[in-house]
């Protein structure tokens, strides 16, 4: 299955990816993830990358199709995959329809969550350096604070997890991403998620949407 997962900043699209990459076994694919990994690895590229995602500004279309592209053509992907933060413009979406041709997006999972409720889960999120893992201050707790359960290794704040630029953040997101509900729907490929419960209960949500579809 080919599946897009859509949603505003700290809506649980990573949260959620992890689990549906592990249960249904196709490649989780975040554009957030690849670009932050290139500009850890201190490319040009990543310099670049690194101006737009520090404002809180999308990357151009451009960039992110081209890597998109590329990353689709892996043999990992031919069984299906996972998209995660990608398509986030109409572009993206447009291009990323011609990419597939015969081989389509089955499903948008659109996860929905009021914005108070974003702003306390984006401010509270600490992320592993060293595997990834995403956790919460409060709503999802590392066993001992500051450390990953997964790994041992130090959890740290991401640089754009800050107030003013989450506000920016979610800006952008409706300005830019939100039409991409009535693209879906009209394709009619849109599922909505009640993102706002707990972390268990939003995955059974979407397994449970999945299921009906296979
Ligand atoms: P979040 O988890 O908060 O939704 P991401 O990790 O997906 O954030 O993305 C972090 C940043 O990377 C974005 O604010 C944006 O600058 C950039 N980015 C990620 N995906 C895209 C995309 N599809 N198009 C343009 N920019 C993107
Ligand atoms: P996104 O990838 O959409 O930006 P994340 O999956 O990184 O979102 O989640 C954002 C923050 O909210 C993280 O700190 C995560 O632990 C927390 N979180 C995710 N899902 C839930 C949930 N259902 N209830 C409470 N907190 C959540
Ligand atoms: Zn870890």
């Amino acid at each position: 299955m080919n599946i897009v997962l859509m949603g505003p900043p700290g809506a649980g699209k990573g949260t959620q990816a992890v689990r549906i990459a592990e249960t249904y076994g196709i490649p989780h694919i975040s554009t957030g993830d690849i670009f932050r990994a290139a500009v850890k690895a201190g490319t040009a590229l990543g310099a670049e990358l690194q101006r737009y995602m520090s404002q809180g500004q999308l990357v151009p279309d451009d960039i992110t199709i081209r890597i998109v592209h590329e990353r689709l053509q892996q043999p990992d992907c031919a069984a299906g995959f996972l998209l995660d933060g990608f398509p986030r413009t109409i572009e993206q979406a447009v291009a990323l329809d011609k990419t597939l041709e015969s081989n389509p997006i089955d499903v948008v999972l659109s996860i929905e969550v009021p914005d108070e409720e974003l702003i306390r889960r984006l401010t509270g999120r600490r992320v592993c350096q060293g595997c990834g893992a995403t956790y919460h201050v409060d709503f999802n707790p590392p066993k001992t604070e500051g450390i990953c359960d997964k790994c041992g290794k130090e959890l740290q704040q991401r640089a754009d997890d800050t107030i003013a630029t989450v506000r920016n953040r979610l800006e952008v997101y409706n300005r830019q991403t939100e039409p991409l509900i009535s693209y879906y729907r009209e394709q009619g490929k849109l599922v909505s998620i009640d993102g706002s419960q707990a972390i268990d209960k939003v995955f059974q949500d979407i397994a449970c949407h999945l299921e009906a579809r296979q």
